[in-house]
């Protein structure tokens, strides 16, 4: 009876989902059956992964997956309690301080994911009376953070100057403070923002600035330092924000910035105050990260040589691979429903590559995006690039 009771009260979910389902937007959840590498098994089947965020291959490296174990032996597997009151280990303190002197920044506080960075450190900065700016196509993340604030918001052009220049003037003078916020690497697209322009208007405007770099850490910049050392702009961008659940291979976020900031983030963090720490594996799985980065260049220019490679040869071939400016590679599709289909057929015949439908992208621009990583060899890449060929002809998209 209850259960009967319960399934009509939230019945609409049925249809909801029955028309998702109709028009090509349902996502269709894959199971792995193995660690993250250059193949997976996917759903009991082995493919080439275009799909995940391991830009590096640290997600299964050995110097990483034995620090984690090895953290395990010495300080168990969970934290315990939020930072505050219990949670904050030797090993956070140690993953900070790395991470702050990697990235070249005064201080760095870390969080569960990056999801929640932004959704603490938002709130924690912006309030009443304040205009937070935000580049039309940032992530759901610094959305919903700036949600959780009573400030007044408005957007500026995708990574357009001009329209952010009008925005701040049209604005000055009229709010407490101005908050300028923006992905660094876009995620859809794998276009990098106008950061210098960005920084120039908003110091000229007296606007601070915060930029979610998601996907420049590990990446972009000198050894994956990120898209402030990309760009040169140390002590410029009032805040950092970043993943650990990417490039770093394991699961966690940052902020950096000056001291003041993390001092303050430490005490009106949210997520900092009333969600316990990052897990002692996830830690230590980062600092190991960390240091293989510190050590070498050698992953980052391995994955931008794969990106390039990969990229030329797609275009070469006919896609079209968007805006994009990283690895982040996407193929225009645009219909929905050939995106889905597009991507059966890919894994059919071999390789793991996940439509990205509405709501994650516009209407009409469904795509496949294919994630390269360092872990890939060439013969995998080939192998990807023969396989899109012959997709891509029987489809007729090129
Ligand atoms: C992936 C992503 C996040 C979320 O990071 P998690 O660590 O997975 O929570 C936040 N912002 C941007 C721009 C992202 O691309």
């Amino acid at each position: 009876m209850t259960t009967k009771r319960n399934n009509q009260r939230l019945g609409w979910l049925a249809d909801e989902l029955a028309q998702l389902q109709e028009q090509g937007r349902y996502t269709n959840i894959r199971t792995l059956g193995s660690p993250q590498g250059a193949w997976l098994e996917v759903d009991g089947k082995k493919v080439l992964n275009f799909c995940s965020n391991n830009y590096l291959g640290l997600a299964n490296h050995p110097r990483v997956t034995t620090a984690a174990r090895d953290a395990i032996d010495r300080f168990g597997v969970g934290p315990g309690a939020v930072r505050t009151i219990a949670g904050t280990m030797t090993l956070h303190e140690e993953l900070e301080r790395k991470l702050a002197e990697f990235k070249r920044a005064e201080a760095v506080v870390t969080f569960q994911s990056g999801f929640s960075a932004n959704v603490g450190v938002i709130p924690a900065l912006v309030g009443d009376g304040d205009l937070v700016i935000s580049d039309q196509l940032n992530h759901a993340s610094i959305i919903d953070g700036v949600r959780l604030t009573k400030a007044d918001r408005t957007i500026y052009e995708h990574c357009n100057p001009a329209s952010l220049e009008e925005v701040l003037e049209e604005n000055y003078g009229q709010y407490t403070r101005m908050f300028v916020i923006t992905d660094g690497v876009f995620s859809m697209d794998g276009d990098i923002a106008p950061l210098p322009e960005i920084v120039k208007l908003a110091e000229r405007f007296g606007a601070i600035t915060v930029v979610d770099d998601a996907h420049g850490e590990g990446v972009l910049g000198k050894g994956g330092r990120g898209i402030v050392d990309h760009f040169d702009l140390h002590g410029r961008v009032d805040v950092e924000i970043g993943t650990l659940s990417k490039a770093f291979g394991a699961v966690g976020g940052l902020a950096a910035g000056s001291q003041v900031l993390t001092d303050w983030l430490k005490q009106r963090g949210r997520p900092f105050l009333f969600s316990s720490a990052m897990t002692v594996p996830d830690v230590a799985a980062c600092i190991a990260a960390v240091d293989l980065l510190s050590e070498s260049t050698e992953l980052v220019d391995r994955l931008w040589q794969n990106a390039r490679l990969f990229q030329g040869e797609m275009r070469r071939l006919g896609f079209d691979t968007g805006k994009t400016q990283t690895p982040i590679t996407p193929v225009m599709l645009g219909d929905e429903l050939l995106a889905q289909q597009f991507s059966r057929r890919l894994y059919e015949e071999g390789v793991f590559g996940t439509a990205i439908t509405f709501p994650t992208v516009p209407r009409g621009k469904a795509r496949i995006r294919v994630m390269l990583s360092a872990a890939h060899s060439n013969d995998d890449l080939e192998a990807g690039l023969q396989i899109f060929a012959r997709v891509g002809k029987e489809l007729g998209v090129i």
